[in-house]
């Protein structure tokens, strides 16, 4: 079963518009012609419609780093995925642990999000992980097997099939201590697993899962060599042109 690679660059609350755009312009002219990656960034909502121009004539995918879920209505401050959608934009990460931690996101929130952002045509980047606690008391299986199951609650296997699940052990966003690439492996295997028991094997062996955590140009072919890992959803050296590029390098390496 080969699963089509996907990178994602998730700038969080970083750049302004004259950045973003200079970017993708840098990104859009670099990007090796026959690109065999689905290659992501995650803006700000505030540069989506500006980057969804700028973009063309690219194979730069976008996505918004969190929507809400209902598609319109009186929700102050809050993104709507139908108007996400009409602006061309293909994915949506949702469950961001920095979400999950300082906006106080549940587990049931996230399932509500994923449905509308597939019924509005997107796709969802759920992300999972645990705490340094967990981790160290040997309870990520079960967390990890938890949170997404109750993400993935009333999808069909159509639509589990088609979505991309980030896992991003907490301890290693912007620590630069990444988890080794058997960590990686071994709780990515854990998301499929848990995909398996809730669908099917052929649903489980179509879910692309990345790992996100630390990961740098230095550091990716590791992760992508391992058979459950399908990708990186990148923080910090996602922000600089080069750097994002040289992510997309692990396949020669
Ligand atoms: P990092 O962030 O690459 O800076 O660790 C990853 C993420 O939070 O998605």
């Amino acid at each position: 079963m080969i699963r089509k690679p996907i990178i994602a660059g998730n700038w969080k609350m970083n750049l302004t518009l004259n950045e973003a755009q200079a970017f993708v312009d840098e990104v859009k002219r670099k990007i090796p012609a026959n690109n065999q990656v689905d290659t992501v960034i995650a803006s700000p909502a505030l540069f989506l419609a500006t980057l969804a121009k700028e973009r063309k004539g690219s194979d730069l995918k976008l996505s918004a780093q969190n929507s809400y879920w209902k598609n319109a209505g009186a929700f102050t401050g809050e993104n709507s995925p139908a108007a996400i959608a009409d602006l061309g934009v293909e994915y949506v990460i949702i469950g961001h642990s920095e979400r999950r931690e300082y906006f106080h996101e549940t587990n049931e929130e996230i399932n509500q999000k994923a449905k509308a952002i597939i019924a509005n045509g997107l796709i969802p980047i759920i992300c999972c992980g645990e705490s340094l606690e967990t981790f160290e008391t040997g309870k990520t299986a079960e967390w990890v097997g938890g949170q997404i199951t109750t993400a993935l609650k009333d999808l069909t296997a159509k639509q589990v099939e088609n979505l991309v699940i980030a896992y991003e052990p907490i301890w290693a966003i912007g620590t630069g201590k990444s988890a080794t690439a058997e960590i990686a492996d071994n709780t990515c295997k854990v998301v499929r697993t848990t995909a398996e028991k809730l669908y099917s094997k052929e649903v489980a062996e179509k879910v692309r899962i990345q790992y996100g955590g630390s990961v740098k140009p230095e550091n990716i072919a590791e992760y992508m060599a391992k058979e459950n890992v399908d990708g990186a959803l990148v923080g910090g050296a996602s922000l600089k042109p080069a750097s994002f590029l040289a992510l997309l390098d692990f396949i020669k390496q």
